[in-house]
């Protein structure tokens, strides 16, 4: 149970989280932090919600078709159902070193308390998710994520219109639905200042 100069940890539970808009490059560092622990032969899972197929079922792709294997599934106690069990009862019930979670937004707010469960059972927890939705409202359970995590990291895109960096993934369609899952024809990564302009113009 001991932290390397890497900052990597050996079976002990952790929960971090990568937040941020579209094109933040959340899914890649998502994928970043499986290959390195897959490396260091830690056994791996990564698991997304049904949701979004818009590329694979099976597979964590992110937009420059970086994929690694994923499992779709549809709420958010399906991941400790389908988690290989070690048959003990105490802090290492799960046997798995690293689970992924991929587009955890679109989980429900039960999400908390399975990685919670997972990392008091000495898991390390990565989750890649959208922290805001195209209102810029939170997203889903991700407010409850960032404040249980060890560790949070925001990444940004870069503003379309005027090159500071991103925070909001602006909706291009008129659809009021929270989720829309779409791509490059349907959301723009915005800073604050652009957002509000284009807020005004939408009106
Ligand atoms: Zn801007």
């Amino acid at each position: 149970m001991t932290t390397n100069s890497a900052g990597e940890l050996h079976r002990q539970g952790r929960i971090e989280v990568v937040c941020g808009s579209m094109f933040s490059g959340k899914t890649e560092e998502l994928i970043r932090r499986i290959k390195r622990a897959t490396f260091a032969r830690q056994r791996v899972i990564i698991f997304k919600p049904q949701i979004d197929n818009r590329y694979s079922e099976e597979n964590v792709v992110s937009h420059d078709s970086n994929a690694v294997t994923s499992t779709p599934v549809s709420c958010a106690t399906d991941i400790l159902r389908i988690l290989p069990s070690t048959g003990e009862a105490d802090q290492r019930r799960y046997d798995i070193d690293v689970v992924g979670i991929d587009e955890a937004q679109f989980f429900g707010d039960d999400l908390v308390d399975v990685c919670n469960e997972l990392a008091d059972n000495n898991v390390r927890v990565i989750i890649a998710g959208l922290d805001m939705d195209f209102k810029g409202k939170p997203f889903g359970p991700m407010p409850g994520l960032c404040a249980i995590a060890d560790d949070v990291m925001k990444v940004h895109a870069i503003c379309v219109r005027c090159g500071a960096l991103a925070y909001v993934s602006h909706r291009l369609v008129h659809d009021e639905n929270q989720v829309l899952i779409g791509e490059k024809a349907e959301y723009e990564p915005l800073c604050r200042e652009c957002y509000k302009k284009s807020k005004t113009q939408d009106l």
